[in-house]
């Protein structure tokens, strides 16, 4: 019988076929949420339409059933679900946690020696921070009007921790490792990191099975599930999965893709004993 007490997801992103990195996530969340009879919500992160496709959602259905992966719920699509992102986006600016930005990437790029996130990213240096001079907005547009992106302003210095069901205890500082973060982007779209928490709360989701390059995004979203007054689920962060030159997979990684890895004749515990055996450290 379902434990409605366990509430687990898959949040797979239609921009390209799954590769083993996904197997891996997917298959751990689905292990996790069986082995505690719970019930587990497919989420399709369809957000932007220049980049998702029609045929990546149907193509990560079918791996995964292939996977024998099987879900209860969904699948939801995010793109219906903007109205929540925008409640989300006022509560938060009424409670003074946003400013609108006008910085371009290019203007962040260019930004003297800024320094970098775990991701890559640089660390917004703080141009259109209200008091800031000016660069601050005193009249801006709403979400996805005029030239801005929304900006959540972190305490720099704070320490965001969480605790990860398999790498234990871990803690990041914003402002060094992370700083003042987009929940809603220029060109109109809601970002990730807000959409994700938003969803999350709303499906009662208990525990959040995703892959450790998702680390530093999670310390940022524990700053949103805190500031919109949700409770924070559990996090379990899987192992990341290289490919021949030893690099974590990205989805231009065509030949890891779990598509054709089935052409070539590989059986689903196959290439799941693939992925675990391609497990790359990270942090
Ligand atoms: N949609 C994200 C991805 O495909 C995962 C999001 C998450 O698990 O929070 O990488």
């Amino acid at each position: 019988m379902a434990n409605p007490a366990y509430r687990g997801r898959l949040a797979p992103t239609p921009t390209g076929r799954l590769h083993l990195g996904h197997a891996l996530t997917f298959r751990t969340a689905y292990e996790r949420c069986r082995e505690r009879s719970g019930i587990l919500i497919y989420r399709n992160e369809d957000l932007d339409p220049d980049r998702c496709r029609p045929e990546f959602v149907k193509a990560a259905l079918e791996d995964l059933r292939w996977l024998g992966i099987e879900f209860d719920e969904g699948p939801l699509n995010q793109s219906e679900r903007i109205p929540s992102y925008r409640n989300a986006w006022s509560i938060l600016r009424e409670r003074g946690y946003l400013y609108p930005c006008r910085c371009s990437r290019r203007d962040l790029r260019e930004a003297a020696q800024a320094p970098h996130d775990g991701g890559g990213e640089p660390i917004y240096p703080g141009t259109c921070r209200p008091g800031a001079g000016d660069g601050s907005l005193d009249w801006p547009p709403a979400p996805g009007e005029g030239e801005v992106c929304w900006r959540f302003r972190v305490t720099d210095g704070e320490e965001v921790g969480f605790l990860d069901g398999r790498l234990g205890r871990q803690a990041f500082r914003a402002g060094r490792d992370f700083g003042d973060f987009v929940v809603w982007r220029r060109d109109g779209i809601p970002a990730y990191e807000l959409a994700v928490v938003v969803d999350d709360a709303a499906m009662s989701v208990t525990e959040v099975v995703r892959g450790a390059d998702l680390l530093l995004s999670t310390a940022r979203q524990c700053l949103l599930y805190r500031a919109l007054g949700l409770g924070e689920p559990a996090f379990f962060h899987t192992a990341l999965v290289g490919g021949a030159d030893g690099r974590r997979l990205a989805k231009r990684d065509q030949a890891a893709s779990i598509g054709s890895l089935r052409l070539s004749g590989l059986g689903p515990d196959e290439v799941l004993a693939m992925a675990r055996k391609n497990v790359i450290m990270v942090r």
